[in-house]
């Protein structure tokens, strides 16, 4: 039996761990596929304090590091199930069961793509999910960000002040945006937005050069851009937790900065929290954060 069963190796997990380790508690992490989550796609990570470049890949390596030195196990399966039993908690994966005295979920979001060919293959070479991540490489550049909810429009509004020129493309012709992001963008002399309009083809060689779009359901345009930020949601990894966790209308973990879920010594933290700002260093604060209130449920369960 684990002092603490932590679900997920990305950067929240993977604090989590260090924590849990630094408090001298048993510690096993369950990971599906492999280390960092969704880091290790991006090339460079400028916004991560004390790394001011760094790639997504040598940063969860160095996480990874630390916690497997500080003596946390790791285990490579995937997390079906969690039973909440009287004086244990169990994990149930694709090959095993494991029990732990708590458990911290920080399986993390997946962010939605579009579905289009070849959409991967760009990725990291002019295809971003992330404008705050990426931003900075596409200085006076022309770029085009999708999507009509608030991360889209607040997107198109920080490129704004970075790129050449901004296009917003969204499928409809009203937001799902905040008013007030509405009318920023409207107001943004910098941002082109083109309403009724669908990427239907990413065109490029080794960079996406062009985009391919529809416009009004009959119109087929060709736009040159550097860079397209996708933002059309995103997917968080909670749904084999639904019925025993409570989970909001949009699929997160309800759980408020304590990182307490509905059940007691099941914490969550990261992207699959209910919260405003996900970031990597929102992630990693997290980690500590659901290992130290971890730590204290121990202590009294004693
Ligand atoms: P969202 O609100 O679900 O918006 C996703 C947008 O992407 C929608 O406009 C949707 O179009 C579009 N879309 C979805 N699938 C598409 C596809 N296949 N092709 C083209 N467009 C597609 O997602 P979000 O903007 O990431 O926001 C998620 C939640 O976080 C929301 O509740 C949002 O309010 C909140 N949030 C809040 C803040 C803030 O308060 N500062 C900041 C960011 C996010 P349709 O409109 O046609 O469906």
């Amino acid at each position: 039996m684990f002092d603490i069963i932590i679900i997920g190796a990305g950067p929240a997990g993977m604090s989590a761990a260090i924590y849990a380790r630094r408090a001298k508690k048993s510690v096993l992490v369950i990971e599906a596929l492999s280390y960092g989550g969704q880091i290790v796609n991006t090339l460079d990570i400028e916004n991560y304090p004390a790394e001011a470049h760094i790639s997504g890949y040598d940063l969860a390596t160095k996480m990874y590091n630390q916690a497997k030195e500080l003596g946390a196990e790791f285990i490579f399966e995937k997390a079906f199930e969690i039973t909440n039993n009287k004086d244990y908690k169990e994990v149930r994966t694709n090959n095993n069961k494991y029990q732990g005295k708590s458990i911290i979920i920080a399986t993390g979001a997946k962010n939605r793509h579009l579905g289009l060919d070849h959409e991967d293959e760009y990725i990291g070479k002019g295809i971003s999910y992330c404008a705050t991540c990426d931003g900075n490489f596409y200085k006076k550049k022309d770029v085009a960000v999708i999507g009509g909810g608030n991360t889209a429009l607040e997107d198109a509004l920080y490129l704004s002040n970075i790129a050449n020129k901004v296009y917003l493309i969204h499928r409809r012709d009203t937001f799902r945006a905040s008013e007030k992001e509405i009318e920023l963008v409207k107001n943004n002399s910098n941002i082109e937005i083109l309403y009724n309009t669908e990427v239907i083809e990413f065109i490029g060689d080794n960079h996406l050069e062009k985009i391919k779009i529809l416009k009004n359901e009959e119109e087929v345009e060709e736009l040159e851009i550097s860079g397209i930020f996708i933002a059309v949601g995103q997917t968080p990894s909670n749904e084999v937790f639904r019925g025993l966790i409570d989970i909001n209308d949009n699929g997160y973990i309800i759980a408020g900065e304590d990182c307490h879920t509905n059940i007691e010594g099941i914490f969550v933290a990261g992207d699959n929290r209910e919260k405003e700002l996900r970031q990597l260093v929102t992630a990693t604060s997290d980690g500590a954060i659901a290992a130290t209130e971890a730590v204290k449920y121990l202590q009294n369960i004693k």
